[in-house]
C-alpha cells in the first residue's frame, strides 16, 4: 500500500510573510486529512520559516532544487545538506523549468538525486516529455531515458525514499491536463521500467506522482488511477483553499 503524496511547488512565488500566512490558513484546513503525505516547496528564503511553522504537523517541506556538491565555490547554489539543515525532508530535482531555463541535463539531475539521498532528503525526480516529443510519438522513449538516467547508480533499496513525478511539459502551467488514461499509461510504463531496474518489490514501493495543471476539479480522477500515487501541483498550490481541496479530493 503506497501512501499518496500531494506536493505543492510554489515556484518563485511568495515572500516569507506570504508563506507564513499561507501555512496559518492551510493547517486547519487539512488537520483531518489522514492517510496522505502533504509537502510544501517554498522558495529558498522561506524554507526554514515554513519548516518551523509546520514542525510537528502532517506537512513536510521540500526545496525546489539542490546542488550536487556538499559545499564549495558554487555562487548562488544551495546544497542538499543545507536544505536538510533548514528543516526540509524532500527536494524537487529536475523540474522541467530547471531543465529548460537552466540547462539541467539528465546527468546533472542524477547527481542531484544522489546528493539529496546522501543528505537524507527524499528526492522528487521530475520528468516528462515536451509537446513536440509527444506529437512525434517519442513520449515513452523520452521518459524511459529520463528515469533510467535520473536514477543511475541509485540502488533499489532506496525505492521507498524516492518520489518520481511525471509532468508532461505541455501540461505544466498551461491549463491542459493529461487525461487520466494518458497519465496512467506513462505511470504504468515508468513502474515497469523500475521493475526492470530494481525488481517488483522495489518498483511497487516507489510513489509516482502526476503533475501538470492539477486542480481540485480533476484531482480525484487522476489519483484514482492504479499507478498514480499523488500529485505535484504548481499554480493551484498557491491558494491554501484550493490546495487543501486537492488534498481532500485526492
Ligand atoms: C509544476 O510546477 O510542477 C506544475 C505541475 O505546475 P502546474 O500545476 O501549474 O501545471
Amino acid at each position: 500500500m503506497r501512501t499518496p503524496v500531494i506536493a505543492g511547488n510554489w515556484k518563485m512565488y511568495k515572500t516569507a510573510d506570504e508563506a507564513g500566512a499561507f501555512v496559518r490558513e492551510f493547517l486547519p484546513l487539512v488537520q483531518d486529512a489522514d492517510g496522505v503525505e502533504i509537502v510544501l516547496a517554498p522558495p529558498f528564503p522561506s524554507l526554514a520559516a515554513v519548516a518551523a511553522l509546520t514542525r510537528g504537523t502532517r506537512i513536510g517541506v521540500a526545496s525546489q532544487n539542490v546542488h550536487f556538491a556538499d559545499e564549495g565555490a558554487y555562487t548562488g547554489e544551495v546544497s542538499a545538506r543545507m536544505v536538510r539543515d533548514a528543516g526540509a525532508a524532500y527536494a524537487i530535482v529536475g523540474h522541467s523549468e530547471r531543465r529548460h531555463y537552466f540547462a539541467e541535463t539528465d546527468e546533472f539531475v542524477n547527481r542531484k538525486v544522489r546528493a539529496a539521498l546522501a543528505a537524507g532528503l527524499v528526492p522528487i525526480l521530475c520528468l516528462g516529455e515536451t509537446l513536440a516529443e509527444r506529437e512525434s510519438g517519442r513520449t515513452i522513449e523520452v521518459v524511459e531515458r529520463q528515469i533510467r538516467a535520473g536514477l543511475a547508480e541509485v540502488p533499489g533499496s532506496a525505492a521507498g525514499r524516492i518520489l518520481v513525478a511525471y509532468e508532461p511539459v505541455w501540461a505544466i502551467g498551461t491549463g491542459k491536463t493529461a487525461t487520466p488514461a494518458q497519465a496512467q499509461e506513462v505511470h504504468a510504463f515508468l513502474r515497469g521500467t523500475l521493475k526492470q531496474m530494481w525488481g517488483e518489490e522495489a518498483a511497487g514501493a516507489v510513489r509516482i506522482l502526476y503533475g501538470g495543471s492539477v486542480k481540485p476539479e480533476n484531482a480525484a480522477e487522476l489519483m484514482g488511477q492504479e499507478d498514480i500515487d499523488g500529485a505535484l501541483v504548481g499554480g493551484a498550490s498557491l491558494s491554501a483553499q484550493s490546495f487543501a481541496n486537492i488534498v481532500k479530493h485526492r
